[in-house]
């Protein structure tokens, strides 16, 4: 008997996509440009918060780069980065010649530590280096802790930009992440809640911090009708076809995040009892998207065991991320940790979490798991 592969989180489309990507070639906007791209900015507004300007790019690592950028970062500066996320969250320090200085996460939320975060500023200070910047990731959907990372940030003057590239639909305290940041930044990677293929967004609360993202996005031409330019540009818009995509995929995403969320309440359900296995609980005020459903296990070799009677059966589950501090390509980068973040990576796994998965994959999932943990 073969079975279809469950993959961890793969794209679910909704109903008009393929209506609006048609739009594009009907009215021949297949370019950077176009109202596929002024309706899709106007949706992630609309949900995420009337009062945000949104810009949208061709990645949320692009989003990071320009956010960064306009925050003035530039060569030998040093920006403080959650260390527990992925890769992307602090390549774009790098492309600025600027160096990332990684902060631990703490029990509660698994992100940034306020504590630890203190502390790292502290410690850049009594050395003479004001940090530029601040990255915080809401990691799986969960939101950090806002107000406290808020406190810390203004106490000392730094801006925060928000990576919200997974916690697209999650709130704190009633308000949608990618609000919070002096700015924000969205992904619609093929894995994320919603995509367009590939895509990101870049959201500001102030009008002039988009219409600079966009300035610097189109290759940063003056104003003059030969091409004339002040600025190093980019080509990070988004394209008015993948546009499209996400014009329906926003008109889905609430049923997106309530499917993942029913994931993890499955999950939860029937794996809660089990003693091995421990799940990230949503703090009061606290509302994620579940874009995946991680477990902690008591042991690496336990949590080695679970992915690998997976992976025999086609599944596919992952370990969650590895710290940025403990990356080889960040060997030489300052971190204060203390040790948490370690030993998330060293226990967790994140199951198939997809909205598009049938109530009998996640049967399947989790009898193979009480199995396996059962011998
Ligand atoms: C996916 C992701 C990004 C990057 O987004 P892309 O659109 O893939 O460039 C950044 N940060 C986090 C935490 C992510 O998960």
């Amino acid at each position: 008997m073969t079975q279809t592969k469950i993959w961890l989180s793969s794209p679910h489309m909704g109903v008009n996509e393929q209506r609006y990507v048609q739009e594009a070639f009907d009215t021949n906007w297949v370019a950077p440009l176009g109202p596929n791209v002024d309706l899709f900015e106007a949706a992630i507004q609309d949900y995420v918060d009337n009062n945000i300007h949104v810009a949208a790019l061709s990645s949320g690592t692009a989003a990071i780069h320009l956010a960064l950028e306009i925050l003035g970062v530039t060569k030998g500066d040093e920006v403080i980065c959650q260390s527990f996320t992925f890769s992307a969250s602090a390549n774009p320090i790098k492309y600025l010649g600027a160096n990332p200085v990684f902060v631990d996460s703490e029990r509660d939320t698994w992100n940034m530590s306020p504590i630890l975060l203190e502390k790292a500023i502290l410690d850049r200070l009594d050395n003479g280096i004001k940090p530029k910047a601040i990255v915080a990731v809401h990691l799986y959907g969960m939101p950090y802790k806002v107000t406290e990372i808020r406190k810390v940030a203004d106490s000392y003057g730094i801006p925060i930009v928000e990576d919200s590239a997974e916690a697209l639909g999650s709130r704190y305290k009633g308000e949608n992440c990618s609000s919070f940041g002096d700015i924000g930044i969205l992904s619609f990677n093929g894995n994320k809640i919603i995509t367009t293929s590939g895509g990101g967004a870049l959201t500001a609360k102030n009008l002039d911090t988009k219409k600079r993202a966009v300035f610097l996005a189109t290759q940063a031409r003056d104003n003059a009708p030969h091409y004339q330019h002040s600025n190093i540009g980019y080509n990070y818009r988004m394209s008015n076809v993948l546009a499209g995509i996400g014009r329906g995929q926003m008109e889905v995403l609430s049923d997106r995040v309530e499917a993942r969320r029913a994931n993890y309440e499955f999950y939860k359900s029937r794996l809660g009892h089990v003693k091995e296995i421990e799940f990230l609980e949503e703090p009061e005020g606290f509302y994620s998207n579940r874009w995946l459903t991680c477990i902690l296990t008591p042991s690496f070799e336990i949590r080695e065991m679970i992915r690998m009677a997976l992976l025999e059966e086609d599944i596919e589950s992952r370990p969650l991320w590895k710290p940025m501090h403990l990356q080889p390509v960040f060997e030489k980068a300052l971190h204060f940790s203390d040790g948490t973040s370690e030993d998330l990576f060293e226990r967790g796994l994140c199951l198939p979490s997809g909205s598009n998965l049938e109530k009998s994959d996640l049967e399947r999932i989790v009898s193979l798991i009480i199995q396996k943990l059962a011998k």
